[in-house]
């Protein structure tokens, strides 16, 4: 689906699809430099990332094992606390692993602060993380992140794998809802 199809859901469209796939790349490039050794697991969180995990993987010009954990942040509205559940957990044992998390968008930066953390007490060798969106100015916690598509402005955005009340995943785009879309 393309934004055109939304009628005025949208305000901006922030990133095209056809930007997201070229910066990927960029990204694909300096992960396989920086994991020359051996390829990481990568370990997409649901279900934000499954559209970013989909075309980095097939970037990486090396074997990308993939596994998924599902979490949700428990807080008022819209923001998450930093209180994680895992919902749904990785199938693969992380001891001696190097991994690389593959996430949608990192706005506070507790969710997934406290994943890292999580993935590292259970004795992975390594964990860094691949963000295609991050908001800098919504960050409330230091968190290192690794590899980052496009740093973007406070907004709420969807498409691209990031959903409004479920929808607006299958956007190709990442564009700005319309304020009236909440109100409604
Ligand atoms: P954080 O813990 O970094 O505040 O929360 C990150 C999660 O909040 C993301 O994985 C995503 O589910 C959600 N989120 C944060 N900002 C946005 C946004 O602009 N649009 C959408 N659709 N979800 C967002
Ligand atoms: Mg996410
Ligand atoms: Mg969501």
């Amino acid at each position: 689906m393309d934004a055109s199809h939304l009628g005025d859901d949208l305000t901006v469209v922030l990133h095209t699809e056809a930007e997201l796939h070229a910066r990927l790349a960029e990204l694909a490039r300096e992960i396989e430099a920086d994991y020359r050794d051996e390829p990481p697991l990568l370990v997409g969180v649901l279900k934000g990332a499954v559209m970013v995990m989909a075309d980095l993987s097939r970037e990486l010009r090396f074997h990308a094992e993939m596994d998924w954990m599902a979490v949700s942040s428990y807080g008022a509205g819209t923001k998450s606390s930093g209180v994680v559940k895992i919902m749904k957990d990785l199938d693969a044992d992380l001891t001696g692993r190097d991994v690389l998390i593959v996430e949608d968008i990192i706005d506070s930066g507790l969710t997934l602060s406290w994943l890292k953390e999580n993935l590292e007490s259970r004795g992975a060798k390594s964990v860094r993380i691949c963000t295609m969106l991050r908001k800098p100015e919504a960050m409330k916690v230091d968190l290192e992140v690794d590899y980052v598509g496009y740093d973007i402005p406070v907004d709420f955005v969807v498409g691209y794998g990031l959903d409004y009340a479920e929808r607006y995943r299958n956007l190709r785009d990442v564009a700005i809802l319309a304020p009236h879309v909440y109100s409604e």
